[in-house]
């Protein structure tokens, strides 16, 4: 095995006992990204020279006996999180020369824990999208099959994990854009409860959605990640003062007498039979370790989609009015005057998902249709919410396919909003109930695309994802399949 290949745990016990370098480790995803980034495009952005400069004092710090929890490790960023200095263009025209003047508290936060930086991934224009296909920069394609997509929105930290040219990566989940990569790339992919990880200098989509999270190889990588993500910070005010277990101490307990229930709604006519097959085989094997599976219903389910693509939209509509060629990125040449400016920069410097947004969530706000839109969708939200409550009063976590259908073919869909935005069909509760998820490979189809099931538990249960999820991934004995590329 290469050391690209390693997860963030296996290189630590290398690291400790002095087998190999941090600048080892980065030089081999750097060889790795040569060799196969023109092909996958997970990247908007290197780091090449920031890693190796992180990496050398990292090999310092590794000398004087400071190693902290991920001193060494090259982690990929999400384009949507500021970096000082850095451009972010969050996968923009509008934002393609923004260069933040601070970093998000995540990136501080990986930064203190010893991480190096190996690049900005792609991702679908402002995360709105569940393929990577509206990125201004281009498609990613998915290491499995380059034909198709790796699911987004935020593709590019999936398949950089997938492919191997980082060992664990950032991602944000606003309906489904860290889970539903991570399923169809075949990785673990968390979304965390809402105000668990701070959000300060993530570029806002819709504001009270929005979590950022891992991806990572393994699940037990995936505690290690929360490890140095989760807690309070005085700058958002989202987040919430809640103690932070370690969450690598229930990586590798058992579920005995786990009661895990099985929502009836997300077992539909139209899922794809082989996912089906995969989640029935993982739900055997969970049993069989001594877990209880009981039927649940979350009778709201019908309108997930409907209620999120009213409060998506309507919040995105407000946080996009900043982007107006004043303050950030793009302004267009040769306006006659400050409206002139503002329409030609909009007009030119957003993609056509993103206007759609813009408008759909401008008209859900306007005077005479508030009633009607945003707040009738937020009294529905609360329902389907309360499903989630009642239901997790019966069992300790719920168990769903992350996805409808494995990855699909790229531009099948991109003509066609509604079928992208079924993709989303079993992530978007989640983040209506601001509950945690977390998304584990559970096979492959015939033709070889990975296949994810998730995991859903009542907030700041994070815990409980960690130790299930663990516990499947070490007895469902799946091979480590790796994509040939
Ligand atoms: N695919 C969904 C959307 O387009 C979710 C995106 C996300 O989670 N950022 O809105």
């Amino acid at each position: 095995m290469e050391l690209n290949q390693l997860t963030i745990h296996e290189l630590q016990e290398k690291i400790k006992n002095g087998a190999v370098s941090a600048g080892q480790i980065t030089e081999s995803v750097f060889q790795r990204i040569d060799k196969v980034e023109k092909r996958v495009h997970s990247y908007i952005r290197l780091l090449k020279d920031e890693a190796l400069a992180a990496a050398e004092k990292a090999d310092n710090d590794i000398k004087k006996g400071n190693i902290k929890p991920l001193t060494g490790i090259p982690v990929a960023l999400k384009d949507i999180v500021c970096t000082k200095g850095i451009t972010t263009t969050c996968g923009s025209h509008i934002l393609h020369n923004f260069v933040p003047p601070y970093n998000a508290t995540v990136v501080e936060r990986l930064s203190d824990a010893g991480a190096v930086f190996v690049g900005k991934a792609n991702m679908d224009e402002f995360a709105m999208g569940s393929s990577t296909e509206t990125s201004y920069f281009g498609p990613t394609y998915n290491p499995w099959d380059l034909t198709r997509i790796p699911g987004g929105s935020s593709g590019g930290s999936a398949t950089a994990v997938a492919a191997d040219e980082c060992i664990a990566s950032i991602g944000s989940d606003t309906g489904g854009s860290i889970r539903q990569p991570a399923a169809l790339c075949g990785v673990v992919g968390m979304k965390p409860t809402y105000g668990r990880v701070s959000r300060f200098g993530l570029i806002a989509f819709a504001s009270s959605l929005d979590q950022i999270g891992p991806f990572t190889k393994d699940v037990e990588d995936c505690a290690i990640m929360m490890n140095v993500l989760a807690g309070y910070d005085p700058r958002e005010s989202t987040s919430v003062q809640a103690a932070v277990p370690d969450y690598r101490q229930f990586a590798g307990r058992d579920i005995k007498g786990w009661k895990i229930g099985i929502p009836r709604e997300y077992f539909i006519e139209g899922i794809n039979p082989e996912v089906e097959a995969a989640v029935k085989k993982a739900i055997a094997l969970l049993e069989k370790q001594g877990a209880e599976c009981i039927n649940i219903s979350l009778p709201h389910t019908e309108y997930c989609l409907a209620v999120y693509y009213i409060i998506a939209p309507a919040e995105a509509s407000s946080n996009l009015a900043r982007f107006d060629g004043v303050k950030y990125g793009l302004r267009a040449a040769a306006a006659r005057d400050l409206l002139d400016m503002y329409k030609k920069t909009r007009t030119q410097g957003f993609g056509n998902e993103v206007k759609r947004r813009i408008m759909i969530g401008t008209y859900a706000l306007s005077a005479g249709y508030y009633d009607a839109y945003y707040k009738k969708a937020s009294q529905v939200r609360a329902l389907i919410k309360r499903d989630f409550d009642e239901a997790l009063k019966k069992c300790d976590v719920i168990l769903t396919p992350t996805t409808p259908t494995p990855a699909f073919k790229i531009g099948e869909k991109t003509d066609n909003p509604l079928q992208m935005y079924l993709s989303d069909l079993f992530t978007i509760s989640t983040n209506l109930a601001g509950i945690p998820g977390i998304s584990v490979p559970c096979g492959f189809t015939a033709g070889g695309l990975p296949i994810g099931m998730q995991f859903l538990a009542g907030h700041f249960a994070e815990d409980k994802l960690i130790q299930i999820a663990s516990a499947y991934e070490r007895t469902a004995g799946m091979e480590k399949r790796r994509p040939q590329l």
